[in-house]
């Protein structure tokens, strides 16, 4: 195998490491200064370590996990990119600019076992984890392709792939997002997503300050079985019950439930006035998805009107809910829609109704 690579290790990791290999642990914290905040992989270029340091970790450490593939830039500004790792695999991430914030969307899996009905990841099957440092290594290709004067300001793990089945990598990316001599992002502008792989909850948030979202989609589990096949496993009784149980969701730390609007499927009235009393006693924001259209799925968004009438019925019953629209989608970079296809296919493919509308909430 290759080199080890630093970006697979948090500052507090690479400091253990360091001090066993008699190298002083504040190097670590020199190291990720110059490999996240100034964005230098150059070791022979980090002049404070001192020559012989510099050497030494020169011979025995990689600092690069991705290099950019393609990128495109869609009509609304959201970059997306394929990102190809060393062993040829390709994963996506995506660069949405809003007017006051900058927010990077990046892939945990290469593909994901968990195939989703509507998402097109989940039909791409899966071929593995990503490392630490091919997951912070995103953020690190992408923030080179951020329009002058743009800052990363949130990130979301909403990428390719379920995010606890990777939870021990996930863990450490995060740990690195926030580390103030590394990306030194806000905790809670740091959101990991999961369809509710329920064991793996309660560790992830008490391992690390981030925020919580599940990829809820449905409020019967008959519904639910279909579309997110990982709920036969983990119901919405189990799933809520852990979310309510758990102490360190509160106010001030909710968990934003996703739930994507297929027409036909989960849009009715019933299901609006059902969501509220379904969430009871768990601290909540809703967030509605339109679904967003792809080849490998028939599934389609409702119309506007039916969005609309779901939105107010939610609002209603006294849930804080927005609606997400979509970025990027005539390049394919909305929600659900990551499958690394040729720009060739991509033409034509996206939901015309979503094209160039603007995001709102989140
Ligand atoms: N596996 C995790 C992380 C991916 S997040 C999870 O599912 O939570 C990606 C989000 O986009 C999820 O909420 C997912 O349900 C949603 N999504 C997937 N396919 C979609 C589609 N075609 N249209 C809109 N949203 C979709």
């Amino acid at each position: 195998m290759s080199r080890p690579n630093l970006k697979d290790h948090s500052v507090e990791s690479l400091r253990e490491r360091f001090a066993a290999e008699g190298i002083a642990p504040y190097r670590a914290d020199q190291v990720a200064a110059w490999l996240y905040a100034r964005g230098v992989e150059d070791l022979g270029a980090m002049t404070d370590l001192g020559r012989d340091l510099r050497e030494r970790l020169a011979g025995e450490w990689a600092t690069r996990a991705l290099d950019v593939e393609t990128a495109q830039t869609s009509r609304d500004g959201t970059v997306k990119a394929a990102l190809r790792a060393e062993d040829g695999a390709l994963v996506e991430a995506v660069l949405i600019p809003e007017e006051e914030r900058t927010t990077l969307c990046v892939s945990t899996q290469v593909g994901c076992p968990l195939a989703c009905s509507f998402c097109a990841t989940g039909a791409l099957g899966f071929t593995r984890n990503l490392r630490t440092a091919e997951i912070v290594d995103q953020v690190c290709r992408m923030r080179e392709l951020l329009p002058p004067g743009r800052r990363l300001s949130n990130l979301v793990f909403m990428g390719m792939g379920e995010p606890l089945l990777n939870a021990a990598a996930v863990v450490e990316a995060c740990r690195i997002l926030v580390h103030p001599k590394a990306f030194a992002l806000a905790p809670r502008r740091v959101t990991v997503s999961t369809v509710g792989l329920v064991p793996a909850i309660e560790p992830l948030l008490r391992a690390v300050p981030v925020n919580l979202a599940v990829s809820l989609h449905a409020t019967t589990d008959a519904v639910r079985d279909e579309l997110v096949p990982l709920n036969r496993r983990f119901p919405l009784e189990v799933l809520l019950g852990e979310l309510r149980r758990l102490d360190c969701v509160t106010r001030q730390r909710p968990v934003f439930f996703e739930y994507t609007l297929i027409a036909g499927v989960n849009d009715s009235r019933a299901d609006a006035r059902r969501l509220a009393p379904l969430l009871r006693g768990i601290p909540a924001k809703l967030n509605l998805i339109p679904m967003n259209a792809h080849p490998d799925s028939s599934l389609a968004a409702p119309s506007e009107e039916r969005i609309d009438g779901f939105l107010r019925e939610v609002a209603a019953s006294g849930l804080r809910v927005t609606l997400r629209r979509s970025r990027g989608p005539d390049i394919q970079a909305a929600c659900g829609q990551l499958a690394l296809r040729p720009p060739a296919r991509r033409q034509g493919a996206a939901a015309p109704s979503l094209q160039g509308a603007v995001s709102e909430g989140r």
